[in-house]
């Protein structure tokens, strides 16, 4: 029998925990928050708030319907507090050993029926399958930045992810108005294969001194018609991000060309992580972003 995802737990209040929590509750699901503190917790529900009001504010949403969406959110600052979801999903900070102290703490109190997914953007699948303690019901469910913006979703089975797991969460995430792409489970997948290497060669760029950052990214906005340069996505993606992505392609497909670039090492070693910290490839401390170099 088909499982009707109706609640939806969601592990990590960053970026894409609050992005994916926001579009399941505007889609008319339960939503459970969890991060390391109830503090980081009400934060992001605030956030989420705040991003619905800007939409009622822009015309795109009314009122009754942000009102609905965040009366659909709660907190859960305990993993127990998830006992009744039928799907998890995992978008805590990009580190193996994090995500694996969640999803075999997390195995101990779901339902067994339910649904693990986790929001990697570069870790082995079937890796992290193996410690979830059900493996044939967890599955890669990999949402782009910003989540209410971007159409994609990435789906990746693990080696043991079954069919039913994987029709319901294309139907889950089909009722979030979102387009499905499939990926082998293969490092990075299929959108940061491509597009991190491309970012890490713009960092290779502008430590080689080729350009600046703003020669950089203007040249690829108006010589290759991206919607935003290289360096200024780093800074929206965040560069420990960035950073681990690039570590998990050099690992995983032990090829010299994905070696992250130094300056980007050092960038994340200094705490300048793009957007998220003010700091990056730009400074976001005044009114509008200064290049950094
Ligand atoms: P982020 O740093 O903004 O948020 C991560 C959150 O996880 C933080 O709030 C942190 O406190 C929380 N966290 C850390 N350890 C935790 C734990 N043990 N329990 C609960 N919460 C914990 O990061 P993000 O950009 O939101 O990325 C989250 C995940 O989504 C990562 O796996 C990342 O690779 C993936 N992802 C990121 C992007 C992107 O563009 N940033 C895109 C797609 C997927």
């Amino acid at each position: 029998m088909s499982l009707e995802i109706r609640k939806i737990g969601v592990i990590g209040a960053g970026q894409m925990g609050k992005g994916i929590a926001q579009v399941c509750a505007l889609a008319g699901l339960d939503v459970a928050l969890n991060d390391v503190s109830a503090e980081r917790i009400s934060a992001g529900i605030d956030d989420i708030a705040a991003h619905l009001q800007r939409a009622v504010d822009r015309g795109q949403l009314d009122a009754a319907g942000r009102d609905a969406a965040v009366a659909r959110l709660s907190a859960a600052p305990a993993l127990p507090d998830f006992r009744d979801a039928d799907m998890v999903i995992e978008a805590a900070s990009e580190s193996e050993e994090v995500k694996r102290k969640i999803l075999s703490d997390i195995a101990l109190v779901l339902k067994p029926d339910a649904i693990i997914g986790t929001n990697t953007s570069s870790i082995s699948i079937t890796r992290l399958a193996a410690v979830s303690g059900r493996p044939e019901r967890f599955i890669g469910i990999h949402f782009m930045n910003p989540v209410p913006k971007m159409a994609l979703v990435e789906l990746i089975r693990g080696i043991a992810t079954d069919d039913r797991t994987f029709e319901e969460t294309r139907e889950f995430i089909t009722k979030l108005g979102k387009t499905i792409t499939v990926s082998e489970d293969f490092p990075a997948f299929i959108v940061n294969r491509i597009l991190l290497p491309m970012i890490n060669e713009a960092v290779y760029t502008l430590y080689e001194g080729v350009g600046s950052v703003e020669a950089i990214d203007t040249a690829m906005k108006l010589g290759a018609n991206h919607p935003m340069g290289p360096l200024q996505l780093a800074d929206f993606i965040g560069l420990d991000v960035c950073l681990s992505v690039m570590q998990v392609l050099h690992e995983g497909l032990a090829d010299s060309k994905y070696r992250p670039c130094p300056l980007l090492v050092k960038y994340v070693e200094a705490g300048w992580l793009g957007r998220k910290t003010q700091r990056g490839f730009y400074d976001y401390r005044g009114g509008s972003p200064v290049p950094t170099r």
